[in-house]
């Protein structure tokens, strides 16, 4: 088919209403609309092409073009609200968890339930203890031992510094990564010390505004100098736990998972059921308590603010 070679592959970057910016692997942008025929089998407009996706289009002219399909998607990001499932970005390969030795103090809560997160949505996490210059970086070795064990990358950095961040910059090379963690932990820092003004395109954005009404917020991905993307996704980066349903919380803690179907009761809530065998696991120390800990608090309060 002649009219075939014109066609051109490239990653959405952005979705602003029914226009998508597209940018081909050479690196040219162009602003696309959805070929008629796409829109007739979604039944939600908005959500046929988001950010991330991989697509064909056919270009007219230089700059602009007709996106003809969406290729198969993996590490989609999504939330649910209202019943109604909304992908935010699609084709994410690593999920950088960025947590600070100090100011503010470490919440390996916090991380853990962002490890959650990731697990659900069948993502690789990275784990990522900024501000190690404020501390002792030995006083984080068990506590990264406990999620090296557990399969985990970790990795020390120091934005203020420029530790680690050689390290970052090689794990994130050419992979489409997404960025989360409790503000003020040098998130933006850390990506300005990968790439000069990166941080500063990445700002949070509210997710409601002042009337308490949400707001649109759509993802954008920054394509790296090295290579690969960023993905700047506001609802991901302040941390919620979407979707997640409690008896599947200690399936999604690795650690746990292996223990579960040892239980007594098939519904075991692992908290304060007999013959568990979860809760034996811990008094055993074959499950660290604090891990545990952060499954109970998970489990009794989904939606506490850190
Ligand atoms: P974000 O909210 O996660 O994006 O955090 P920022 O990047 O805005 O950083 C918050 C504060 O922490 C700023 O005052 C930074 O200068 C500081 N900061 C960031 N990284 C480091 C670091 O590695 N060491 C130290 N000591 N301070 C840092
Ligand atoms: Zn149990």
């Amino acid at each position: 088919d002649a009219a075939d070679s014109n066609l051109r592959s490239g990653r959405v970057l952005r979705v602003h209403g029914l226009e998508s910016v597209v940018r081909t692997d050479s690196g040219e942008e162009y602003r696309c609309a959805v070929r008629q025929v796409l829109k007739s089998i979604s039944t939600d407009q908005r959500h046929i092409v988001v950010a991330g996706d991989m697509v064909v289009f056919r270009p007219e002219g230089t700059s602009q073009g007709i996106i003809q399909s969406v290729l198969p998607r993996h590490g989609v990001l999504s939330r649910t609200s209202k019943g109604r499932r909304h992908v935010l970005v699609s084709n994410v390969d690593l999920v950088i968890i960025v947590a600070s030795a100090g100011e503010p103090d470490i919440k390996p809560h916090l991380i853990d339930r962002f490890l959650v997160t990731a697990e659900q949505a069948g993502l690789e996490p990275l784990i990522v203890i900024n501000k190690i210059d404020l501390v002792d970086p030995t006083d984080f070795q068990p506590l990264l031992g406990v999620y090296a064990q557990m399969g985990y990358q970790t990795l020390l950095t120091s934005a203020e510094q420029g530790w680690g961040i050689d390290c970052l910059k090689s794990v994130i090379r050419n992979r489409q990564s997404v960025v989360t963690g409790q503000s003020g932990v040098g998130k933006s820092s850390l990506l300005n010390a990968i790439q000069e003004g990166l941080g500063l395109r990445v700002q949070p954005v509210s997710l409601e505004n002042s009337k308490g009404k949400h707001t649109t917020t759509t993802s954008e991905i920054l394509p790296l100098e090295a290579g690969g993307y960023l993905i700047d996704t506001p609802g991901i980066r302040q941390f919620q736990l979407w979707d997640v349903i409690s008896s599947e919380v200690a399936g999604l803690f690795r650690d746990i998972r292996p223990y579960v179907s040892g239980c007594r009761f098939p519904d075991c809530t692992h908290i304060h059921e007999v013959d568990c065998a979860v809760r034996e696991a811990v008094a055993d120390g074959r499950i660290d308590p604090r891990r545990y800990n952060s499954y109970v608090h998970l489990i009794e309060d989904p939606a506490a603010s850190f």
